[in-house]
């Protein structure tokens, strides 16, 4: 009698367990379909649907005398333009600032770029648009990836990883945003030499040189320093107090500013278009580093 119970209670209990696995699995399958269906929906409308590669004599070199804006200058930087971003959301933050008719700076985080190929295929078709600017975001995004490096270990990742952008993007980057805003002085020396024009690292980074600019970020949506939102009313602050003072703002982007575990956070994606609203009142263009500091420019392909 005794085993009896025992047995039917050990019965409840894998029924019990059975259901629970069941139920899981089901909660599971629906999440992925879900995350599927949604990375689906946004690339409707994309024409192109290969990636195409480009060969070495096929890539466009661009030159062009480096000059500080004349009129009061925004430039907005997105950082961390890689596939573990949410495309959806890098997507939207751009379409969101070229249908105001402002230009923009993508962030390319090179390294394993490959991985994604929804992301090469709607950064080609984005880099059609002018107002559009890729720079190169370091190689691999290592911590402080360029922070400590001699000439030569920079020299190499800068090569590394303008190699992949020439591969992908059929052209030489002139704008070099370092991962965590920070070079050695080595690493600009090398930058030079590679044929990079203008830079953009961190708050204190501010230099005119005849033909290497380094412009700083001014304002941004999220201070890493001390983990803080940033809302569009502080953004916009600093920014207008920047150009008050040397006509220039650099607004740094993250698309992860504006999720949590990867979803976007509606009332956060919500300061990111009221960043865009506020710029209207800042009296100033809105650019991309190429466009606010390149003037009579000129294009080669590489032989
Ligand atoms: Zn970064």
């Amino acid at each position: 009698m005794k085993s009896e119970k025992r047995r039917q209670k050990i019965l409840v209990s894998l029924i019990v367990l059975g259901i629970l696995s069941i139920t899981l699995f089901i909660f599971n399958e629906n999440e992925g379909y879900i995350l599927e269906q949604t990375n689906n929906l946004s690339f409707g409308n994309l024409t192109q649907t290969q990636i195409t590669e480009y060969s070495l004599t096929e890539t466009t070199e661009y030159q062009c005398t480096l000059n500080m804006p004349e009129e009061r200058t925004v430039i907005l930087r997105i950082d961390d333009i890689t596939p573990w971003n949410n495309l959806n959301l890098m997507e939207a933050m751009t379409r969101e600032i070229i249908d105001r008719d402002y230009g923009a700076s993508l962030g390319i985080i090179p390294k394993r770029m490959e991985e994604d190929r929804e992301l090469i295929i709607w950064l080609q078709e984005i880099n059609q648009n002018e107002k559009v600017e890729l720079s190169q975001h370091g190689h691999e995004h290592s911590f402080e990836e360029f922070g400590n490096l001699n000439y030569e270990q920079a020299l190499e990742k800068i090569e590394l990883g303008k190699e992949i952008m020439m591969k992908y993007f059929g052209e030489i980057p002139l704008n070099f945003i370092p991962p965590y805003n920070l070079a050695s002085n080595e690493t600009i020396d090398a930058l030079k030499d590679s044929g990079f024009k203008t830079y953009s690292g961190g708050t204190r980074d501010k230099l005119v040189e005849e033909n290497f600019i380094r412009e700083g970020y001014d304002a941004t949506t999220y201070k890493y320093f001390t983990e803080e939102f940033i809302y569009a009313e502080e953004v916009l602050e600093d920014c207008n107090n920047s150009l008050d003072e040397k006509g220039i703002c650099v607004i740094m982007f993250h698309p992860q500013d504006f999720t949590e575990d990867g979803k976007i956070v509606d009332w956060k994606y919500q300061e990111f278009i009221k960043v865009l609203e506020g710029l209207e009142g800042l009296d100033a263009q809105v650019v991309s580093f190429r466009e606010g500091f390149c003037r009579e420019f000129t294009s080669q392909t590489l032989q």
